[in-house]
């Protein structure tokens, strides 16, 4: 059983999911719905991604409620300006097939565009709760200047801040932020992309264990509380990562994990500060 995290909004996210980053267009709809049937309830997508239709094609699918679904989408870099917020809003609805969604963030700040009115932007985004389409609204790769700045000038706190987080990037300072306005946080690339598979520390504890080094780490993740919604499209990684609940990493363990952190160098996407992407 996968456990739910409460949002700051009273609103309930299953604590892990399944990414989509990567997962081209038209091979969406068989590897979503595959993660359905393994056992996924919630699907991080976005815009970007190019592939919300795919998701919405394996949600209408699947026959399972609505209810027992969370969808996250994301808008685009491209999108910034609240008339844009509001009508790629409603094409992301349309392509997912959706009436609600359960989770929209603004992608990236871009603190270096837009003339750095993210301020804007986020009461778009805030402000598509009102109508009842969306049910939660949020932000990702916000730095603490920019939450602090967002709240400071909306008085609206989001409910999450999806940023990297792995063993190499524990980017403590993003999560303490996050943690001290109530902001859940999720953790993007939980593997770091694929670069702390091959640890040699995680191999070792996954040895130990008889266990594989995508669920060590996911399960160090899971025990810090953040949300996490690792990719695969390999079936067997899709199962073997939503195995995580029938085991617990010891208190040295986590220690041994968390000593892992390169700090800054440990990053494997672009910094919040500088990311200035335009599709
Ligand atoms: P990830 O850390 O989930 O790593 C994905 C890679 O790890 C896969 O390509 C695969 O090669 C490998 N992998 C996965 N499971 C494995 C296993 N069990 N054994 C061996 N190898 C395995 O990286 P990610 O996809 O970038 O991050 C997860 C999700 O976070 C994305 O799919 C996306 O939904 C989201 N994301 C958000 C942002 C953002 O800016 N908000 C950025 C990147 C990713």
């Amino acid at each position: 059983m996968v456990p739910t995290i409460t949002l700051n909004d009273q609103t309930q996210i299953p604590q892990l999911g399944f990414g989509t980053y990567l997962v081209p267009p038209e091979q969406t709809a068989e590897i979503v719905d595959q993660a359905l049937q393994i056992g996924y309830r919630h699907i991080d997508t976005a815009q970007m991604y190019g592939n919300e239709e795919g998701v919405g094609a394996a949600i209408a699918a699947s026959g399972i409620a609505r209810e027992e679904l969370y969808v996250t989408s994301k808008l685009n870099t491209g999108d910034h300006r609240p008339d844009n917020v509001r009508r790629s809003f409603d094409e992301t609805l349309a392509k997912l097939g959706l009436e609600q969604l359960d989770l929209f963030l603004i992608h990236w700040p871009l603190p270096t565009l837009y003339g750095g009115d993210y301020v804007s932007t986020w009461k778009a985004v805030s402000g598509l709760v009102a109508d009842g389409r969306l049910r939660t609204a949020g932000v990702s790769n916000f730095q603490p200047d920019h939450l602090e700045r967002i709240i400071g000038e909306t008085g609206v706190v989001p409910a999450v801040n999806q940023i990297e987080v792995h063993p190499y990037f524990r980017n403590e300072e993003a999560r303490a932020a996050s943690a001290r306005h109530g902001i859940a946080v999720e953790a993007w690339g939980p593997l770091g992309q694929g670069n702390v598979l091959d640890d040699e520390v995680i191999a070792g504890i996954a040895a130990q264990r008889g266990r594989t080094s995508a669920q060590i780490i996911l399960r160090w993740h899971i025990q810090r509380g953040d949300i996490v919604f690792p990719k695969s499209m390999r079936r067997q990684r899709m199962q073997e990562n939503f195995q995580l609940f029938d085991f617990e990493l010891s208190a040295d363990e986590v220690k041994a994990i968390d000593a892992l952190d390169r700090g800054a160098e440990g990053r494997v996407g672009p910094h919040p500060d500088t990311f200035a992407y335009l599709p």
